[in-house]
């Protein structure tokens, strides 16, 4: 018999990509394919079944296409975190470290009430600096981070370990 296919099938590897010495694990595949994208966002849901959760909060750009499928799944709303001058209305931001420079993350002010179970949501966890920063958005509107949930964690650069540092719980499909 034929083993079942895992989201990780449905992820490809593309070479060289952003920069030259860069392995770029492309999510368009999985969202491009009807069986796989259900499986992801059923497979990210299954640990929160009985959770409150209020809020999912997608980080730009690809954690808007599965926050967005993840909160229309368990009816509740979507916010989204997004990097410096894209959001309309009045912002709070956050910077945080790249391998070369830094980068500004923001939220809308009134996009979370304090007290309210918030799911994070991306595709793909590396460093951890991403969610870090939108972790330090969404505590500062007072919200209460249930979980940060991935598609994929890349294990060998540390972003599990920063995000439990933050008393965060992280779940990832595949690694
Ligand atoms: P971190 O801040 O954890 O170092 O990087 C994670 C962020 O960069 C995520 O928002 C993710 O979308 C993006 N990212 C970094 N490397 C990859 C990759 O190989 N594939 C994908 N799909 N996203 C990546």
């Amino acid at each position: 018999m034929t083993k079942p296919a895992s989201v990780k099938d449905y992820i490809r590897t593309i070479v060289d990509f952003p920069h030259e010495g860069i392995m770029f694990r492309d999510v368009t595949t999985l969202f491009a394919d009807p069986r796989g994208f259900r499986m992801a966002i059923d497979q990210m849901l299954h640990p929160y079944a009985g959770e409150r959760i209020d809020k999912v909060v997608g980080l730009e750009a690809r954690g808007f296409i599965l926050g967005g499928a993840i909160a229309h799944q368990l009816s509740v709303g979507f916010v989204p975190i997004r990097k410096k001058g894209k959001l309309p209305g009045t912002t709070i931001s956050q910077d945080y470290k790249l391998e070369y420079g830094e980068a500004i993350v923001e939220i809308h002010d009134d996009a979370i009430s304090p007290g309210e179970k918030i799911l994070v949501v991306d595709d793909l966890l590396a460093t951890g600096g991403t969610c870090a920063a939108g972790i330090k958005l969404i505590e500062r509107l007072g919200g209460d981070i249930v979980s940060c949930a991935f598609v994929v964690d890349l294990p060998d650069l540390g972003g599990r370990k920063v995000l439990e540092g933050l008393g965060m719980d992280v779940h990832a499909l595949c690694s």
